[in-house]
Order: C-alpha cells, then sequence, then structure tokens
C-alpha cells in the first residue's frame, strides 16, 4: 500500500518550537492555524523568520513520542508498503530540508526495514494534493484540514486528519487521534466508521 504521513503536527512538535521562539507558556496549545490569539501577523512573520534564519531548524525537532511509536512499530511489522514522507517545510540555513528531515527520522529510529520510505519536501502544503495523485497514494494522514478537504477529492484515495486543537474549527473529514487508529484503517483492521463516535 501507499502511504501519505505528514510531518509537522504529526511526527513532529512544531507547537513546541513556536512556544520557545516566541516565548509562549510551556503548555499553550494554538487554537488555529495562525496562532491568532497570540500572535499578531507581524508576530508570526517574526516566527518564520528565525525558522529560516536558524541552521538546520527540522533537523533538531521535538516529537510527537505516541505517534512515533505507532509508525515505527507499523514499518518494523509490516512488509511491502511504501510510505512518503510528504511535508510543506520552509527552507532554512544549512542542509537542504530533505536532508535535515532524513536525518531526523533516522535519529528518531525510522527506518523503513521492509518497507520502502521517502521525504517529498514542497514549499506549499497546496501542492500536496497533486503529489498525492502522481503517486497514486491510496491513504494519507495530515493535521491541515483544508489538506485533507483537498485529498478527499481524490478517487481512490483515503484521507485523515489527524485531531489537534488547530483543526477543529470544522468537519474536514474523517478525523482520528493517533497513528494506530491510522495503520488501522489504512490497512483494513478495522472498519471504516470504528472509530466514530
Ligand atoms: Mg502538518
Amino acid at each position: 500500500m501507499r502511504i501519505s504521513v505528514d510531518i509537522d503536527g504529526v511526527l513532529a512538535n512544531f507547537v513546541h518550537k513556536v512556544r520557545e521562539i516566541a516565548d509562549l507558556p510551556g503548555d499553550y496549545e494554538p487554537p488555529d492555524w495562525d496562532f491568532s490569539d497570540v500572535l499578531d501577523k507581524d508576530g508570526l512573520k517574526k516566527v518564520f523568520a528565525v525558522v529560516r534564519e536558524t541552521h538546520n531548524f527540522w533537523r533538531n525537532m521535538p516529537v510527537y513520542q505516541e505517534n512515533l511509536y505507532f509508525l515505527r512499530d507499523f514499518l518494523c511489522r509490516e512488509n511491502g508498503h511504501e510510505v512518503y514522507f510528504v511535508t510543506s517545510r520552509a527552507i532554512t540555513k544549512g542542509l537542504s530540508v530533505s536532508k535535515q528531515t532524513e536525518e531526523w527520522l533516522y535519529h528518531n529510529r525510522i527506518r523503513p526495514y521492509l518497507n520502502f520510505q521517502s521525504i517529498i519536501a514542497v514549499d506549499n502544503a497546496a501542492k500536496k494534493r497533486e503529489i498525492i495523485e502522481a503517486l497514486n497514494i491510496e491513504v494519507s494522514v495530515d493535521d491541515y484540514g483544508p489538506t485533507i478537504e483537498q485529498c478527499s477529492t481524490l478517487p481512490n484515495h483515503r484521507a485523515y486528519l489527524l485531531d489537534r486543537p488547530w483543526n477543529r474549527d470544522k468537519d474536514y473529514g474523517t478525523r482520528i487521534y493517533n497513528l494506530e487508529q491510522f495503520f488501522n484503517l489504512a490497512l483494513g483492521r478495522k472498519p471504516a466508521d470504528y472509530y466514530m463516535v
């Protein structure tokens, strides 16, 4: 099966980095995509300026341990799948985004084992749909609602939204709570409505 897994907000904790950069409380979670309750447009621009100026910013991302564990477990136990990390990330100083991401995955013990894995870095989340279509990716997970909406229009594709505080403003599509659920649904080990409440 060909699978797409988003990185930021799913495996990597970008919010944690924004807290550090913008000096926000340690338990702060944004209620929307733009951190609009604590940052104005200029404030958000400054955060991304710091990201771009930071040497190998993406190589040093903190993680969501639970989801990394489920991904590792999937790759260890399964074989013959293709996992594409389709990620929209800003270019920073230092190594290329793809190389930083590769080193980060390696450092976090994400290995393909008997599967195949590849990183596809894009500069805009709106490009994810065409990549997923071109690669005939059958199932995807992302924390960005509009990406799920766009990918849900592809025939022969299932797109799952990972529930996060910043994507609860709308019903973007099928919502899941962790990557264990995602892989169970992806492989058809649970019926499509199994996790629905
Ligand atoms: Mg994301």
